[in-house]
């Protein structure tokens, strides 16, 4: 997952079409023909821009950030989608977009994407013939109606530090209600397990990338609701990985379907901590 607001955060002016299209370039080069997934803009709330006006607004975290932002200021992501389209051309790209409300949201970043796309290869430039577009899934909304965005998705990705900030109306930078922060609430994870299902439901693929991905306590309890697509930060990847490979998938799903289905009126974390020792190959 490649976080793109970084590239604007801090910054005098928002980057360009070509210095955008160098960085993807750089670092698909590195990837040598892994995927890259780039995330477009998802300025606002916690990241605020010194650069790209003001997302601030009366309550930051519902206001105008992601791509509600982006597609009130389209100048400037349409800028970022054709260094994006772009890029594919040089490896396999991925468009993923952030904090989706409803569907309407995806038709017009497809709508755009195309038009992009097209006149793109209408004046000679180079791209990819496809570029899959995914969203993800960070407001209960869109957890709850998963199936029908997947419809219009060629992928989800669940942020589960959003998803839990608006599932549990905890901010997640806030220390004084920190101890809410929690990935294991029944409600959460009825709303990962909700997603999951309409992975399956609709044939698409569905990965995580909040940190409950790259936390190796909550591995296996993933695995066994079914998630396959893990994404983790370098501190924990091998950690995470390990266990991944590790793990027999079905025997895990046996053990975690009861622990899901019966979450409000169980100790969860006791429950998991039981599962990952039971589960862990001897040392
Ligand atoms: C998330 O919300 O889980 C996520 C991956 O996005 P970010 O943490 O960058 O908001
Ligand atoms: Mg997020």
């Amino acid at each position: 997952l490649y976080r793109t607001e970084f590239l604007y955060l801090n910054q005098p002016t928002p980057p360009d079409e070509e210095a955008q299209l160098r960085i993807y370039r750089r670092v698909l080069k590195r990837l040598a023909g892994a995927p890259l997934t780039i995330r477009t803009l998802d300025l606002g709330a916690d990241k605020q821009p010194t650069t790209a006006g003001d997302t601030g607004g009366p309550n930051p975290a519902l206001g105008l950030r992601a791509i509600r932002y982006c597609l009130k200021e389209l100048p400037l992501f349409r800028t970022q989608l054709r260094a994006i389209l772009r890029a594919s051309a040089f490896g396999p790209v991925r468009l993923l977009v952030p904090m989706l409300t409803n569907l309407s949201e995806v038709i017009q970043v497809r709508q755009l994407v195309d038009e992009l796309h097209r006149e793109l290869l209408h004046r000679g430039v180079r791209c990819a013939k496809e570029i899959a577009i995914g969203g993800m899934i960070e407001i209960p909304a869109a957890a709850l109606c998963a199936e029908q965005l997947a419809r219009h998705l060629d992928f989800l990705s669940i942020g589960t530090n959003d998803l839990i900030q608006y599932t549990l109306a905890t901010d997640r930078i806030d220390d004084e209600v920190n101890y809410l922060f929690d990935p294991l609430n029944p409600g959460v994870l009825r709303l990962i397990a909700m997603t999951l299902d309409a992975g399956r439901l609709t044939g698409t693929p569905v990965a995580m990338c909040g940190e409950m991905a790259g936390d190796p306590q909550y591995t296996r309890l993933l695995l066994g609701m079914g998630l396959t697509e893990f994404s983790a930060p370098p501190s924990t990847l091998l950690e995470v990985k390990r266990i991944v490979t590790e793990s027999d998938a079905a025997d895990l799903r046996r053990k975690v379907r009861p622990l899901i289905e019966d979450a409000a009126s169980r100790d969860l974390a006791g429950a998991l901590e039981a599962l990952n020792l039971e589960t862990a190959p001897p040392p």
